[in-house]
């Protein structure tokens, strides 16, 4: 899950950033709506946080300009206290979700995986593979019913190859939202995790599909 946080407070949006790369996720920070619109264009997310007292273009403008670019991508309005106009504003240019600052940083990345979840066609929390679960509530994912240790990047290829569980993910989608614009990837890097990755979750197969991408499947389809 690979998260498009778009604000201009420098130490707010850097807490936001470690707190939820420390919840496994991926993020990228704009800090300014003309860079925020245009990585929203132009990069693959499976979520967006989107401040809306932005210098340069203002968050209702941001979100406005990629529901018209026809970018479907979550998203989460981070409002001031009292708002009540900024969360109408937002619902109407396309909002998904808002929270109210100061919030808890667990309740941001409770209510990202929801909308991920949401998204990806998932009307509950639990997805399951065999004997591997994901919870995409906590986020927490589990083996024959106990906690399996992942590291950020594991979890991430995970998540989202269960999210899409039978389905074929093309080799840039994947890279694309689970690795940071600025990381270096090469071309064996995700092979060489997600060999790591196999070993883990066995019996349940991330089956590679020649010249297509991957497919998580369980075992023996
Ligand atoms: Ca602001």
């Amino acid at each position: 899950m690979r998260i498009l946080l778009v604000e201009d407070d420098a130490a707010l949006a850097d807490g936001i950033a470690r707190a939820l790369r420390a919840e496994n996720f991926a993020v990228d920070v704009a800090r300014d709506g003309i860079d925020g619109q245009h990585l929203g264009e132009t990069e693959l997310f499976d979520a967006a946080v989107l401040d809306l007292g932005l210098p340069s273009l203002d968050g209702i403008a941001v979100l406005r300009a990629w529901r018209a670019a026809d970018r479907r991508l979550p998203v989460l309005v981070l409002t001031a206290r009292d708002g009540w106009s900024d969360k109408v504003q937002g619902f109407k240019a396309g909002a998904d979700d808002y929270l109210v600052k100061p919030f808890r940083i667990e309740e941001l990345a409770l209510r990202l995986r929801a909308l991920v979840r949401r998204a990806a066609g998932h009307a509950g929390e639990r997805l399951a593979c065999g004997p591997v679960t994901f919870d995409a509530g906590t986020g927490q994912v589990e083996r024959d019913g106990l906690p399996l240790r992942l590291t950020g990047l594991e979890w991430r290829i995970l998540s989202c190859l269960m999210l899409r569980k039978g389905a074929v993910v093309s080799r840039s989608d994947l890279a694309e939202r689970v690795y940071e614009g600025d990381a270096e990837v090469d071309s064996n890097s995700l092979e060489v995790v997600i060999a790591r990755l196999r070993k883990k979750i066995a019996p349940a197969e991330i089956q590679a599909v020649r010249g297509r991408g991957y497919v998580l499947a369980e075992a023996g389809s």
